[in-house]
């Protein structure tokens, strides 16, 4: 299976370990599949009859063909096994009518964790299948849940080392613990003097400063990223909808070939468009609902055809949807628009903050698609009525998917996909359920935990008494210093 880029027709074709050890195309494209491997009733059938780590194996084999087959179940059953998970990676909830698919029971409590516990086992893998001498060493600026992500997923992985940045008051008081906590003999986390765009200024400008990657190279390492865009981020999102199906299948909740619709709580669009490439598999999904947030670009786009990042940026209860350039959309124009217009609106969205497609586009899209919003109030009543009306408690990512899907209201069953755990957004969801909200934060865990009697995450729950390793904190300036 060879890789393309998403803005050059007939570009060059690259191997898997490639793009994995890449992340970005030579052209600033995204790398996609060139063909999509196909799943039938058949394959379905078997998978059915497996574990989440056969099937990620056996799934991600499709995809990355220059992984043994050997490597590959290796890395699925150190990713997600059952003492990272407490139990099946992906469990699914019913509550009334709908499926809640839990993505969040990994080491970090969010849906991150699905990708970011493998990706780095085929990273490091992908180093000696290109033949690379040099080891990776990962920068990241975080505001907040993707830097421990990163964090847990690269600790101690073999000829890969990783340092993150965080803004020292602009993550929660339990982020800030989650990071400073964090194990591992390859792992350096440094606090910014400053805010997210410091942080993120800072690495991009390490990341372009010559001086710096000749220093790096001369201790035999080279700069990599932990981005989203990275393929090796988005193949392991496919397996959780297909293992879904299977699972519902398997628990006669469905039969093979029901049409299963989807809502998704999206802001960088990849976790959706994985359930697009499942789907485009062959797995019988239906709908896949965008569920946006107050930050409502994608809604709009799906429902008027333009793409306007020219507007007002809202901070919500759901920041890790709080997004005005949804990167992996890329990917979904170079499915419907193939690759030269999409480098076109590529263009114009650097250039004029806006593109549009026309009519027979989005006709296309819509056959997949459908783009609803929710407001912070309707996110709020969510939580608050599905823990009312089922006991299920939300956080609040998951609620703007609920509403979403209670909005959509189609005939086929509804999957919604449960991105974080509600602990991790704790003082937010108290105060959806009407609450007072103490001050603390680990306060706040355990009030959550006292009004709702919902079990509280592991990793969460011991968090208040974690050691503290690391707690450097820089001027901006100061950053490169410290690596
Ligand atoms: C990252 C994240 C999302 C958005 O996922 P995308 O793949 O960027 O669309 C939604 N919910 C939570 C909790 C997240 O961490």
């Amino acid at each position: 299976m060879n890789y393309i880029s998403t803005r050059t027709v007939d570009g060059e074709k690259r191997s898997a370990a490639y793009v994995i050890k890449k992340g970005l195309a030579e052209d600033g494209g995204l790398y996609i599949p060139e063909n999509i491997p196909t799943l039938d009733e058949v394959t379905v059938t078997a998978l059915c009859g497996m574990s989440y780590t056969e099937r990620a194996a056996y799934i991600l084999s499709l995809f990355l063909t220059d992984y043994s087959e050997a490597e590959l179940k290796d890395a699925a059953e150190q990713a997600y096994s059952a003492e990272k998970f407490g139990g099946p990676a992906a469990p699914i909830a019913r509550v009334g009518d709908s499926y809640f698919l839990e993505l969040w029971h990994g080491p970090t409590s969010a849906f991150k964790d699905m990708a970011l516990q493998i990706m780095p086992r085929l990273l490091s893998l992908s180093l000696g299948k290109t033949n690379e001498t040099k080891d990776a060493f990962i920068l990241v600026a975080t505001s907040g849940d993707t830097g421990k992500a990163a964090l847990e997923g690269y600790c101690d992985i073999d000829r890969v080392g990783i340092q993150v940045f965080y803004p020292v008051n602009g993550v929660s008081n339990i982020q800030k613990k989650q990071m400073a906590s964090q194990k591992g003999k390859n792992v350096k986390v440094v606090a910014i003097n400053g805010n997210f765009d410091d942080a993120q200024s800072g690495v991009k400008a390490i990341f372009a400063n010559e001086e710096a990657k000749k220093m790096l190279e001369s201790r035999g390492k080279f700069f990599s990223s932990a981005n989203s865009i990275n393929w090796g981020r988005l193949a392991p999102q496919i397996v959780y909808y297909i293992s879904a199906y299977c699972d519902l299948v398997k628990e006669g909740e469905i039969k093979y070939g029901d049409l299963l619709d989807v809502t998704v709580p999206t802001g960088n669009f990849g976790n959706i468009l994985a359930a697009y490439i499942a789907k485009k598999m062959g797995l019988p999904l239906g709908k896949l609902v965008c569920a946006s947030n107050k930050n409502d670009i994608l809604a709009d786009f799906i429902n008027t055809g333009v793409y306007d990042k020219r507007r007002e940026f809202f901070t919500t209860v759901s920041p890790s949807m709080d997004i005005l350039i949804s990167s992996n959309l890329e990917r979904l124009l170079w499915f419907v628009l193939g690759a030269e217009k999409t480098r076109d609106c590529m263009e114009k969205l650097n250039r004029d903050g806006i593109y549009k497609l026309d009519d027979e586009a989005m006709e296309i899209i819509r056959k997949d698609f459908a783009g609803i919003s929710c407001s912070e109030e309707e996110t709020k009543e969510t939580i608050k009525s599905v823990f009312a009306e089922f006991g299920y408690l939300c956080d609040t990512h998951t609620a703007v998917a609920a509403n979403a899907a209670k909005k959509y209201d189609g005939k086929n069953k509804m999957l919604v996909v449960s991105t974080a755990s509600p602990y991790k957004f704790a003082p937010a969801v108290l105060s959806a359920l009407g609450e007072e909200v103490p001050a603390d934060d680990f306060d706040a865990l355990d009030k959550l935990f006292a009004v709702t009697k919902c079990a509280i995450p592991k990793n969460l729950a011991n968090l208040r008494d974690a050691e503290v390793r690391f707690t450097e904190t820089v001027d901006p300036c100061q950053m490169l210093e410290t690596i």
